[in-house]
């Protein structure tokens, strides 16, 4: 007998003849022998309208009442699908999120999963009841009812899998699966067969709307396979595992976040431990940010920006006007622009492959748009660019990564026989230990796999280049002609119509690399282009999962570094790693803070 975790989102309960029809779904696995525990979000567009009445009276409404608002949005939907269980003839038994004992930390809106009690939702297994779930939900130490995140019941649902050691985890959606961009925007975006943690963790916390990017954190912690799937019809969906649809390609999928917001500090103080203090007040504030760069010094002093979603903006900005004052420094300021949207590319292939973030620059260039601000990791490309170009640039990009391709079968076979070998969904089987796990206060908690120094790195900056379509896509265009794996590359937004682009290469390549450099900035030298060098230069990195999510945990390896006098000029961020650039004397002086600082977490 198996145990199925099925979860239903809003537009699958949207309505009594839908809950109806979810109800069927669970009954189905029942007869086939499975004992199922459903999990379900409030009823269609339910949860936005609970935000749109505390709106009419106050739109900065107390965090803790707002969440026991929503919280009734799945409580009503679990009590329909309970009463419809039992219309059909099966026993069935409803849980708020408190009731199953799912216990979170304090965060209201966007509370973490410490722990969660099993015995209730076994004990009504065992009576041979259908278990549903309320989504989004928990409750905290003092039980006040706090809820995860908007798109929050997948992450219950993908916890509850885990807990439950469940054979498999279904999400049942309006859409058939995971696509390689949002269908409604490029109609050729075609559905995955396949794809890795790492890449859906990305694609989702990039704007990928189809999955809740925390579900994705569990989903590799503990291994859950997760199945999405249409509500509607019966086709294969998508299936979230350790392995890639294919190793070959250098990208699977786009994300598109079309709300972004960049917000530059201008004026910071070129010293250790200014922009650290900057990014602890929004580590504490709890937002995500992403896109860090960091323009070039002029007398001491820099540009900081960064892009966070824009419905942070006005807590962001609250936080940047409170540093801005308490540094009590005449030449700080700030400047932010929330008419941008981000595009991002993500595939482990391209970690072994030349000329991909070319092929990118190339396009959006080739489809007239420019490009505001660059930032990459490991597995992500991510180009900033006005909200208006977004579409044309993402629609350009999906075309000339050919991502509208099937997989031919023998692609598809090879690695289906590598995923096969993955044991079956045991817990903690991702590589955490049950000891570590047990040492950490969370369920939720950041696990760092490893802390990396790579000293073969060089560093070619080019300041003052014209910020105007197609420049990216020049540079890096010359570099891949020389076959050069690129690996950090950043453009900031400069001053004055003019961007800086820095990227790190491999030090043997320096020589080819720099003879580019110069001449690019022989061609712009009329525009004040001038190139600087670095062949000394070390990379740490940590490597992880929910690493940018977890908003705290960046901001640490900033203090550990700046504690022991280590200065850091590029940051690079992703979901699975973060990584810094370092003077390479000081590498090692680096990997040994880190090493303490994380120590906690470390496998
Ligand atoms: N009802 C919540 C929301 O709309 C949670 C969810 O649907 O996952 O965000
Ligand atoms: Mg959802």
């Amino acid at each position: 007998m198996a145990l199925i975790v099925q979860k239903f989102g809003g537009t699958s309960v949207a309505n009594t003849e839908k809950i109806l029809g979810a109800a069927r779904k669970a009954i189905r696995e029942v007869k086939a022998g499975n004992q199922v525990v459903m999990v379900v979000s409030a009823m269609g567009k339910q949860t936005d309208a609970l935000i749109s009445l505390a709106n009419e009276i106050t739109d900065r409404p107390n965090t803790r009442e707002m969440d026991m608002l929503l919280s009734t949005g799945e409580q009503v939907t679990i009590a329909l699908m309970a009463i419809a269980l039992e219309s059909l003839g099966h026993k069935a038994v409803s849980f708020t999120g408190a009731q199953i004992g799912i216990h979170t930390d304090k965060t209201y809106r966007k509370a973490r999963i410490r722990s969660i009690s099993t015995d209730r939702m076994e004990n009504a297994l065992k009576e041979g009841r259908i278990v549903i779930a309320a989504g989004f939900q928990g409750v905290d130490d003092d039980l006040n009812i706090t809820t995860l995140g908007r798109g929050g019941s997948d992450t219950t649902a993908v916890a509850l899998a885990a807990a439950l050691k469940a054979d498999r985890c279904d999400i049942y959606t309006d859409v058939d699966g995971v696509y390689t961009t949002d269908p409604r925007i490029v109609p050729e975006a075609r559905r995955l067969e396949r794809i890795s943690y790492d890449e859906m963790l990305e694609l989702a916390s990039m704007g990928a709307g189809v999955m809740h990017s925390r579900s994705i954190e569990f989903a590799k912690k503990y291994n859950v396979l997760v199945h999405v799937r249409s509500s509607f019809s019966d086709g294969v969906g998508t299936l979230i595992g350790p392995q890639p649809e294919r190793e070959s390609a250098p990208a699977c999928g786009l994300a598109l976040a079309k709300d972004e917001t960049r917000l530059t500090v201008v004026g910071v103080k070129d010293q250790p431990g200014v922009a650290m203090r900057l990014f602890s007040k929004i580590a504490d504030a709890k937002i995500a940010i992403d896109m860090i760069a960091q323009s070039s010094s002029a007398e001491g002093r820099t540009d900081v920006s960064f892009t966070l979603q824009s419905e942070d903006a006005v807590k962001a900005r609250e936080v940047v006007d409170s540093f801005v004052k308490e540094e009590g420094d005449g030449a700080l300021g700030y400047d932010f622009d929330n008419n941008v949207a981000k595009i991002s590319l993500v595939g482990l292939g391209m970690t072994k492959q030349t000329g991909v973030a070319q092929k990118m620059f190339h396009a959006i260039s080739e489809a007239g748009v420019n490009i505001h601000m660059i930032a990459t990791s490991d597995i992500k490309i991510s180009a900033l660019v006005g909200r208006d170009d977004a579409v044309n640039a993402l629609r350009a990009v999906h075309e000339a990564f050919a991502l509208h391709c099937e997989p031919t079968p023998e692609e598809l076979e090879v690695e289906s026989a590598s995923a096969c070998e993955t044991p079956e969904t045991a817990p903690f089987a991702s590589g955490v230990s049950p000891k570590l796990l047990n040492q950490l206060a969370g369920m939720e908690d950041v696990v760092v796999e490893g802390i990396d120094l790579d000293s073969d790195q060089a560093r070619v900056t080019l300041y003052s280049l014209p910020d105007r379509r197609g420049l990216a896509a020049e540079v890096f265009d010359r570099v891949a002609d020389g076959r050069v794996i690129v690996d950090m590359i950043v453009q900031s937004v400069g001053r004055d119509n003019q961007a800086n682009i820095t990227f790190t290469i491999p030090r043997n390549e320096l020589e080819a690399v720099s003879a580019i450099a110069n001449e690019v900035c022989e061609k712009y030298k009329s525009e004040g282009c001038r190139a600087e060098i670095d062949a000394k230069v070390s990379k740490l990195s940590l490597r992880g999962s929910g690493l940018r999510s977890h908003t705290g945990l960046a901001y640490r390896m900033f203090r550990s570094l700046s504690a022991s006098n280590v200065n850091v000029s590029v940051i690079s961020l992703s979901e699975r790693s973060v990584g810094v650039l370092v003077d390479e004397a000081h590498g090692q002086a680096g990997l040994n803070s880190l090493k303490a600082e994380f120590s906690e977490e470390s496998l």
